[in-house]
């Protein structure tokens, strides 16, 4: 079995595992403002998919030390973070003020890496030059939630930008030696495993530096759970999920990390599918299954 998973590689970089403190940069999202649309991508929760990050109405530093005493309480012996700005569209606000809460977390002396989710239509030229600025200091991931190549998908999840766009924002981070992480969503309805497949060629064509696969969950209080309802589709059987992950690992090239394999929703307001409420279960026999049946990432390369 061969996958390039990004803890071992930040292992092998910093000699110990890195944590995540998914951060809060207080920002909102065009997609959820009027700019582009106001109902927000058809599955993003109200904490605008960043539901476990930190208290936006306390600054940086403050959450960073929050964040930390969250993790060390589980894990005591862990010394360096990575500052995720983790919640709505993290470049879409003045770049003084990006630059400060950016600069604030990048300067944390536990922090050896700054990870920011934002939108490819939300990068203008000033926010790149920060970011490679940035970039200098300690190393920036940018990370962009593409989810699919397929049209139709992309304008039922509402994602309000087309596919050259995000395509232009990656050539733009890879000329500035900005790492790109692509997140990509299995189980949208009406996609077939072709075109999930299809998404993830998109992916390793580009040879972004990462990837997250992300379970299509359906949360309440989305516009996803009203259509489930209304419409109800198939969801992914845990055995189906994994078969499928299975043969996205096997088609992504050796080079990109992976990230994630699937994702956790809130499990309060978790709908469907049910059996991803059980990260450890899930993590666990997707494991054992890419094990036993000896899948190599890389396999088509
Ligand atoms: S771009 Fe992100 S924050 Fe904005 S609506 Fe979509 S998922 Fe939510």
């Amino acid at each position: 079995m061969y996958l390039n998973m990004i803890n071992d590689e930040l292992k092998r970089i910093y000699g110990e595992k890195v944590y995540r403190i998914a951060l809060n940069g207080g920002m909102t999202c065009p997609n959820r403002d009027g700019k582009i649309d106001t109902r927000g991508c058809i599955f993003c929760s109200a904490g605008g998919s960043g539901d476990f990050a930190e208290d936006y109405r306390c600054d940086i530093t403050t959450q960073i030390e929050s964040g930390k005493l969250r993790i060390q309480s589980k894990a005591p012996k862990c010394k360096k973070f990575i500052a995720y700005f983790q919640a709505y569209t993290n470049t879409y606000a003045s770049t003084d003020y990006l630059r400060k809460i950016f600069t604030e977390a990048i300067q944390h002396p536990d922090v050896v890496i700054l990870s920011i989710a934002t939108r490819p239509d939300c990068l203008p030229p000033e926010v790149l030059d920060l970011l490679e600025e940035l970039n200098q200091i300690k190393p920036v991931w940018v990370e962009l939630g593409m989810q699919t190549v397929k049209e139709d998908s992309a304008q039922f999840i509402r994602r309000g930008y087309c596919l050259d766009v995000y395509d232009q924002a990656v050539q733009a981070l890879k000329e500035r030696d900005i790492k790109v992480i692509t997140h990509i969503i299995l189980g949208l309805p009406g996609e077939t495993k072709e075109d999930m497949y299809a998404s993830i060629r998109h992916v390793a064509s580009q040879h972004v530096y990462g990837v997250k696969l992300q379970l299509l969950h359906i949360l309440e209080h989305t516009d996803l759970a009203d259509y489930y309802r209304a419409h109800p589709f198939p969801v992914f059987t845990l055995e189906d999920y994994i078969e499928t992950v299975a043969h996205c690992v096997e088609l992504l090239p050796r080079d990109i990390t992976i990230h994630r394999l699937t994702g956790d929703g809130p499990k309060k307001i978790l709908i469907e599918p049910k059996w991803s409420g059980n990260k450890r279960m899930v993590l666990n026999t997707m494991h054992k299954y890419l094990r036993e049946h000896e899948v190599e990432q890389g396999k088509w390369e």
